[in-house]
């Protein structure tokens, strides 16, 4: 047990940060060494099972990341970017694997990994399951495959918690998108129409976010042309499908060179 590879959690209170824990101490090719929370937080100093209302785990809720990421191989982090742009550099500290499932990066923050990258093996991905990896795979062949008569929509659902729009798998279903016709999806977005927008415009790709209820997450890639429409869905249920992907790729990561990588290369796609 004490040489499988040591995994912290950073958010451990939040939906992903409890699911991650309960993923990594139901396997048997990791071990939980730290879980980390922002200072103030009520679960630091408290055993990390007990505020999860179960038995303790012997693994105490920490503010304090640098000591935590220096007993440990990776971090798994799905916290808020600006938090993950700190880890990022905390993690190239200490030499360890950080995988990032945290949305809603914007240029800078996704600018401030790459000093990281230079010493530590980066994961990121906008969606860690392997579904919606196959899923973008099939986006940019489709998307390849035929013309601009074919309009190009991203339709999301998630739940009502959910504070960036659109997701970061819909921005990861339109970049390949985009890819696949050859073109850059900074130059063809667009997100939010409302009021009178004119004319849908020709190549362009449209996104629209749902957001109620406990919805996991869903994703359809639209390609409508005259006639006859084309539709690609992921439908995710439950949560552990992330927390599943993200411990691949942190026991994947071990051992890599540093630089930048995401679910692909994990999965060989
Ligand atoms: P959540 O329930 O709000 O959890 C976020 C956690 O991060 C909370 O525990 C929060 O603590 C913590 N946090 C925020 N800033 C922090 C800081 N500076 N230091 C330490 N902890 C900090 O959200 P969630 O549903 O778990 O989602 C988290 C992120 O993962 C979102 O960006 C979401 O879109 C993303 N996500 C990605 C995937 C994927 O496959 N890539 C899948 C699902 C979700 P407080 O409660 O104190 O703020």
């Amino acid at each position: 047990m004490a040489d499988l590879p040591g995994l912290v959690v950073t958010g451990a209170s939040g939906r992903m940060g409890q699911m991650l824990i309960r993923t990594i101490t139901s396997s048997d090719r990791a071990r939980l060494v730290g879980c980390v929370e922002r200072s103030g937080h009520d679960w630091v100093g408290r055993d990390v099972g007990e505020c999860m209302g179960g038995p303790a785990m012997g693994v105490i809720v920490s503010d304090d990341a640098p000591t935590v990421f220096a007993k440990a191989q990776a971090v798994i982090d799905f916290t808020a970017p600006t938090a993950t742009v700190e880890f990022a550099a905390l993690a190239a500290q200490a030499g360890i694997v950080h995988v990032i499932g945290t949305t809603g990066m914007e240029g800078d923050h996704i600018a401030q990994l790459t000093p990281a990258a230079t010493r530590a093996v980066i994961v990121r991905a906008g969606n860690m399951s392997l579904g919606v990896n196959l899923l973008t795979r099939l986006t940019q062949k489709v998307a390849a495959a035929l013309d601009a008569d074919w309009d190009i929509e991203v339709v999301e659902a998630h739940h009502r918690m959910k504070v960036d729009a659109p997701s970061g798998t819909a921005l990861m279903l339109g970049e390949a998108a985009a890819q696949g016709r050859g073109v850059s999806l900074t130059d063809v977005r667009d997100s939010g129409r409302d009021g009178i927008t004119g004319a849908r415009k020709r190549g362009d790709i449209g996104f629209a976010a749902i957001r109620g209820g406990d919805v996991v997450g869903e994703h359809d890639v639209i390609f409508a042309a005259d006639g006859e429409r084309i539709v690609l869905r992921h439908l995710a249920t439950d949560r552990a499908i992330f927390a599943r992907g993200a411990l691949r790729a942190a026991l994947w990561g071990i051992g890599q060179k540093p630089g930048e990588y995401d679910m692909m290369d994990v999965l060989g796609l």
